[in-house]
């Protein structure tokens, strides 16, 4: 069974991660003790990013928290909430339509899992707009996006790191 220290886990495909995603994990190390980024990874849906780029770049982001750490999980979310001794999971909501689609994730996976709590963190504002597939297009059309990326990561990575051109 879990630990008594508190974990949460952020799960997401983090295609790219953006300034929204690193505000909803740095706001949430005041709730809990520890806090794992679990990207998801799906054999049958391809991403934009490659895996080892968005993982480079969630450990930079993070370098310096030892209370936050990433890891790449494929399977149901729940599964690894049990194999990192996690009580919570941790989701970030930007508008009623974020709430409509995570209401029912959060609803199934306390029906699979009555032990897990998941934790809704509204977003600031300024990041309700900022979305991973808006800030995709704006890398695939050339667009500078740094306004939406972390600020420790190098925009040109992006530019270089994407599958399609
Ligand atoms: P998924 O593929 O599961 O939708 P995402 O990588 O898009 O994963 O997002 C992971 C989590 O981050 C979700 O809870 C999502 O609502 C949240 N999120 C995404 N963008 C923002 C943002 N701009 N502000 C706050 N939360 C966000």
């Amino acid at each position: 069974m879990q630990c008594m220290e508190k974990i949460a886990i952020f799960p997401g495909s983090f295609d790219p991660f953006t300034i929204g995603h690193e505000s909803i994990v740095r706001r949430a190390t005041r709730i809990f003790d520890r806090i794992v980024i679990m990207v998801g990874y799906n054999s049958n849906k391809k991403s934009f990013f490659p895996l080892e780029m968005r993982l480079k770049w969630i450990r930079e982001v993070f370098e310096f928290d030892n209370n936050i750490s990433v890891e790449v999980h494929e399977g149901l979310t729940i599964d690894f909430c049990k194999k990192v001794g996690a009580g919570y999971i941790l989701r970030g909501l930007r508008t009623s339509a974020d709430f409509e689609f995570e209401r029912a994730i959060a609803q199934v996976n306390k029906q699979m899992y009555p032990e897990i709590e998941t934790v809704f963190l509204l977003t600031i504002p300024e990041h309700t707009p900022v979305n991973s597939t808006i800030v995709r297009d704006i890398i695939m059309h050339g667009g500078d996006a740094s306004r939406f990326l972390p600020r420790v990561l190098n925009m040109e990575e992006f530019r270089n790191g994407g599958y399609q051109k």
